[in-house]
């Protein structure tokens, strides 16, 4: 018989409980990525909002227009939203208990999520770069689901940061949470700062790798997790 009663009895150990999101999974609320909300003050947004006033004006922008008036709210209120990383916390991501299926060497085979796209402001120039993610990942004892991937990748994109550093957190962040046998991550991005000034590569982009544990020494890892990544 089933029913939907039924249909939630799922061992806890299985592998595709990560692929469920959704139903039953009390994270989806999402409130580790909210706990630190910055609360700025009505007088701070008027003055910076007449700040950036005086800095668009200084570049040419006439405010005098129903197009432009409430561009500089409109522009801080942007900044904001695109900076939300920084209300996440990390470390109250869990992951799923599942057991190791490599027998008694633990070897199973790598599990690549992607492409998660992702926008960032480049912390030099505080411009926005945008690009996806893959994450590859041999897990051991622990799993995390596709869309706490997802949503790990963004708490540390959504901030003043540079790709590099974003890779690292995320490989870094994966193997603390889940103590996996190994973590890969390929960050693959186009940087305005490059492109609307100076040397105009328009279709530059620029790639980043990082491996943790079994990927540092096994080069067929790193090739598959790479040509999996390549092929987007
Ligand atoms: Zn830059
Ligand atoms: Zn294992």
């Amino acid at each position: 018989m089933t029913d939907e009663g039924e249909a939630l009895h799922i061992p806890a150990s299985d592998h595709r409980l990560g692929l469920l999101q959704g139903d039953g999974d009390p994270e989806d609320a999402t409130l580790w990525e909210h706990v630190k909300p910055r609360r700025l003050q009505e007088d701070d947004w008027m003055r910076f909002e007449s700040y950036t006033a005086e800095i668009f004006a200084a570049m040419g922008m006439d405010l005098d227009t129903p197009g432009t008036r409430a561009t500089p709210r409109r522009f801080l209120l942007a900044l904001f939203d695109s900076t939300s990383g920084y209300e996440g916390d990390p470390k109250l991501l869990t992951a799923f208990p599942t057991e190791c299926r490599g027998g008694p060497d633990c070897r199973i085979s790598q599990i690549i999520e992607g492409p998660i796209s992702f926008f960032a402001l480049c912390e030099h120039h505080a411009l926005p770069f945008h690009g996806v993610a893959h994450v590859g990942y041999i897990a051991h004892e622990q799993i995390i689901g596709i869309s706490k991937m997802t949503r790990l990748v963004r708490l540390f994109a959504r901030r003043f940061t540079v790709q590099e550093r974003i890779g690292q957190e995320v490989a870094d962040h994966l193997v603390e949470l889940m103590q996996p046998h190994g973590v890969a991550v390929h960050l693959e991005a186009t940087h305005l700062c490059t492109q609307m000034r100076g040397v105009r590569e328009e279709d530059s982009k620029t790639w980043t790798s990082f491996w943790r544990g079994a990927y540092e020494d096994d080069s067929s890892l790193r090739d598959e997790f790479l040509g999996a990544a390549r092929r987007g």
